[in-house]
């Protein structure tokens, strides 16, 4: 079922009192949806999908209206999440820019999502936590979960884009979510946005450790996000997730998956809509019952399932759903 934001803020209290992590994933599609909705309730685990600017813009068509974008994305969640009773999924604003304020108040007060995250990381401290209380004011009216984001996360994302990479100074976290008062924050730790091997990451784990006791030490314990973590080994993301990280954003790895299913597909499948040339032109007739997209983009839905199901593995959250 559809997570409205006071029971997405309950799964990540539970996420950090039992230390497990939820995953976040970047949806665009109604297939996506679908996977990924299947995957978490078939391992009843509660779930949040996440929208980009990019990604409303494109739900939309080439007007790029975003509210229409977002109307549309949310009602699929709704709609599709409605038949499940194993698993709850929120709905999420990943990295809006502060020149998406107007888009974040629109999707807080028409209840289409259930938390926010206001990315102003590029700006000066002082115009982040300016900008960021502001969302935070407007989303404790409805009860939204709002994240922030302090230091840059290098790599691109849609529109996010940062050759630096800037690590989260734990001192500036406190600052951060003592004056904000928000429910999540990104840190930046050395997780790259896109593709990555290993050996660039440059990862410092222990650092999310350290911002966490000093919040908890300080009475503000937060959910920290961990970003860009579709390169990260399973132990890894285990090892964050023990050092007080109960987000993890996961969307490169769908896109993979899917393409690599799709690419799959057509390699056997090349003859239902090519001619091989040991066949005649009198002879060949393309497949129908092959090329209907429901079978290959079928096969694509069913790749984001499979990896959603051994995400969650990873993360800890099966049986964990607030709804059992
Ligand atoms: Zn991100």
């Amino acid at each position: 079922m559809f997570l409205q934001g006071e029971d997405l803020r309950k799964v990540f209290l539970k996420a950090k009192k039992e230390r497990f992590g939820i995953i976040a994933s970047n949806v665009v599609f109604d297939s996506t949806i679908r996977g990924l909705i299947e995957g978490y309730n078939s391992k009843k685990s509660d779930g949040l999908l996440q929208m980009s600017s990019g990604a409303v813009k494109f739900a939309s068509g080439n007007l790029k209206n975003m509210n229409v974008g977002a109307e549309l994305i949310s009602s699929m969640i709704k709609i599709i999440s409605s038949q499940y009773k194993n698993s709850g999924v929120g709905l999420h604003i990943d990295h809006a820019t502060p020149n998406y304020f107007d888009f974040i108040v629109y999707c807080i007060e028409n209840g289409l999502v259930s938390s926010v995250m206001i990315d102003a990381s590029k700006e000066k401290f002082e115009d982040n936590v300016k900008v960021t209380k502001e969302v935070v004011e407007v989303a404790r009216k409805y009860g939204v979960v709002v994240e922030g984001e302090i230091g840059y996360i290098k790599g691109n994302e849609d529109e996010i884009v940062s050759n630096d990479e800037l690590y989260t100074k734990p001192e500036e976290a406190l600052e951060f979510v003592k004056k904000t008062g928000v429910d999540l924050f990104a840190a930046s730790v050395g997780t790259n946005h896109g593709v990555t091997k290993g050996s660039q990451v440059v990862l410092n784990l222990d650092l999310i450790k350290e911002i966490d006791t000093l919040l908890i030490k300080n009475n503000v314990e937060t959910g920290i996000v961990l970003h860009g973590a579709s390169g990260l080994t399973a132990q890894q993301q285990i090892t964050a997730i023990q050092n007080g990280v109960v987000k993890i954003n996961k969307d490169t790895r769908y896109q993979m998956e899917m393409a690599e299913a799709v690419q799959k597909y057509w390699e056997i499948n090349k003859d239902a809509i090519v001619r091989p040339n040991d066949v005649s032109l009198e002879d060949y007739i393309p497949e129908k019952k092959r090329f209907d997209p429901r079978k290959w983009l079928g096969t694509a839905e069913k790749s984001v399932q499979e990896a959603i199901e051994s995400l969650v593995e990873i993360s800890g959250s099966v049986n964990k759903s607030i709804l059992l």
